[in-house]
């Protein structure tokens, strides 16, 4: 017999920028919706290694494999989350750098030996969503600890500067891996993963959120970078003095 299949006639949304909202908030709930089972596996996986953990190396292994792929699939949907909150509506305000920087660092940095990092003294003030300001850094950051090889304590330096425009570039410099040239243009694209980053965990979603945010506040982001010298990215965020633009349209 065969099925009869209903379809829904409610009517598609018409502009790009319907249709993109309406998936952010699909991925809201899909990325939400994930947390639950995800938090039930990952319990009971942990009630199986204190059940039989301690019995069986092949089990041992079976559960390592599981919980590094639930680390990966919570990671997605976490960047899945902050995908969809990098469109919320921007609450631009005076913001001290200085503040938001040395809480990111605090966060990334607390244990001594983390990261070795230094911080231009008095950053300028900008005018930002300091949620969203503060998800830039701390993916900036974030990545300059990650992508420092293993074994060597990562180098970091945060500066910023008014440029003659009146617009703010923020820089964070690392000593990490650098990433090839041909790839550079690359890695604000969502998903892209570099070809020598394969070591470390990841999901290419981060600078392509951080993207998003920057152009929403009017500003540009980009890196330069050398293979084995370490990376430089740099944001600008407009003058403070101007309001940042309304909703963009999404690229
Ligand atoms: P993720 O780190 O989750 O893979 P991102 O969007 O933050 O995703 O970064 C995209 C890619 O850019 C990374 O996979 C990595 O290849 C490269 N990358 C980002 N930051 C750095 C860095 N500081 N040093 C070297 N490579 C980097």
């Amino acid at each position: 017999m065969r099925t009869k299949l209903t379809f829904c006639n409610a009517a598609a949304p018409t502009t790009p920028q319907a249709r993109e909202s309406e998936l952010r908030a699909l991925m809201t709930m899909a990325s939400h919706d994930l947390k639950n089972p995800l938090a039930s596996i990952a319990a009971h996986v942990e009630v199986l290694r204190a059940e039989y953990g301690e019995t069986d190396e092949d089990f041992r292994h079976f559960l390592a494999a599981i919980e590094r792929g639930l680390g990966r699939m919570s990671r997605l949907a976490e960047e899945l989350m902050d995908y969809a909150r990098a469109d919320r509506e921007l609450d631009p305000r005076q913001s001290s750098l200085n503040d938001l920087v040395g809480e990111v660092v605090g966060d990334h940095a607390a244990t001594p030996g983390t990261a070795r990092v230094t911080v231009a003294e008095a950053l300028p003030d900008v005018v930002a969503d300091a949620g969203l300001l503060r998800h830039v850094l701390d993916n900036l950051i974030g990545n300059a600890i990650k992508y420092t090889p293993a074994g060597a304590v990562p180098e970091i330096e945060i500066r910023a500067f008014d440029l003659a425009d009146g617009s703010t570039r923020v820089e964070v410099s690392d000593r990490g891996i650098g990433i090839p040239v041909a790839e550079q243009p690359k890695v604000f694209d969502a998903f892209h993963r570099c070809a020598n980053s394969g070591g470390y965990s990841g999901t290419g979603l981060g600078l392509h959120i951080c993207r998003r945010i920057v152009e929403r506040h009017g500003g540009r982001i980009g890196v330069e970078s050398n293979i084995g010298g370490g990376s430089r990215f740099w944001f600008t965020l407009p003058s403070g003095r101007t309001a940042p633009p309304a909703r963009t349209e999404v690229s």
